[in-house]
C-alpha cells in the first residue's frame, strides 16, 4: 500500500508482508491503528484498520477458526 507522510509529505510503499503483518498485531492486541514508520524522516505515520484491510483484502484472521472435525 501507498502511504503519503504527513511530517514530509513524500509517499513511500509499505509491502504487502508489512501490511498483513501489521494486520496480525492489531488483532492480537486489538489495535485500531498501527504507525508505519515514514523511511524519508523516521517519523511515524498512523494506518487505520480499515485502511490495511483495503490494502490486503485477502487477509484472514488467524483465529482458532478451526472446528473440531465432528458432526456438524
Ligand atoms: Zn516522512
Amino acid at each position: 500500500m501507498q502511504i503519503r507522510c504527513q511530517q514530509c509529505h513524500k509517499p513511500y510503499g509499505v509491502a504487502k508482508d508489512a501490511v498483513f503483518a501489521a494486520l496480525d498485531e492489531m488483532e492480537a492486541e486489538s489495535l485500531h491503528h498501527y504507525d508505519f514508520k515514514c523511511p524519508h524522516c523516521r517519523r511515524v505515520n498512523r494506518a487505520s484498520h480499515a485502511e490495511l484491510l483495503r490494502a490486503a483484502p485477502d487477509w484472514h484472521k488467524e483465529k482458532d477458526e478451526e472446528t473440531e472435525d465432528g458432526d456438524h
